[in-house]
């Protein structure tokens, strides 16, 4: 497959890839988008552009984008799913663009449709890196201590705990994010399990992709 990806960083673009290509149980090979978002909300500026350019200007079979959570709300529902949407959910947020964006594409005969998966890292990406280390990492405990007003860990401390440092060179942080991607590859229903919304969701939607195929 061809996937192109949109996260905040080069170095989680890189990780991500090592994981979806566990899920997929293939290699694939990167199309480059134009554009790099920066962080959040930077995502959604980039996103429709991305989208048509990957449709239109390449032979790409998907698009994968990952954000972090930060302090916004993890929103338990169908997000791709409009009557099930949450202004403050990002995975909403970036599905509502998706849906807008792609909606009145006509596509030239023999060019299969762009497919997408979105995730959401709770509270961020390195939550993720450090499945399998630390069991106080995962969404339940971080959407419970975000309805008591008391969060279980801050994402500084994340980033210390996979970097030894909150402010890795982006050099550090690729190699650290792909060893631990590789690591938590081997993982994949164990951070389906502790992640069930924002890596769950991104996993059942690519799991929709073959039946579509079919349609
Ligand atoms: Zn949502």
């Amino acid at each position: 497959m061809k996937l192109g990806f949109l996260s905040e960083s080069p170095a989680d673009e890189a990780a991500i890839r090592i994981l979806i290509e566990a899920v997929l149980k293939e290699r694939t090979s990167e199309v480059r988008p134009p554009l790099r978002a920066r962080g959040w909300p930077n995502v959604l500026q980039v996103l429709p552009a991305i989208l048509r350019h990957l449709q239109f200007q390449t032979d790409a079979n998907a698009l994968i984008v990952v954000v972090d959570s930060d302090d916004t709300i993890v929103h338990e529902a169908d997000h791709t799913d409009p009557n099930k949407f949450h202004p403050h959910c990002r995975i909403c947020q970036i599905q509502q663009v998706i849906r807008k964006t792609t909606k009145k594409w006509r596509l030239p005969g023999g060019r299969e449709r762009l497919k997408t998966a979105v995730g959401l890292a709770v509270p961020a990406v390195e939550g993720w890196y450090l499945l399998g280390k630390d069991d106080e990492i995962g969404e339940e405990g971080w959407v419970n201590g975000l309805k008591e007003r008391s969060k279980p860990y801050t994402r500084k401390e994340l980033k210390r705990r996979v970097y030894r440092t909150v402010r890795p060179s982006l050099h550090l942080e690729t190699r650290i994010a792909k060893a631990e991607a590789r690591r938590v590859s081997k993982l994949l229903k164990k951070l389906e399990e502790s992640f069930p919304i924002g890596f769950g969701s991104m996993i059942r939607e690519i799991s929709q992709w073959e039946r579509d195929d079919y349609v």
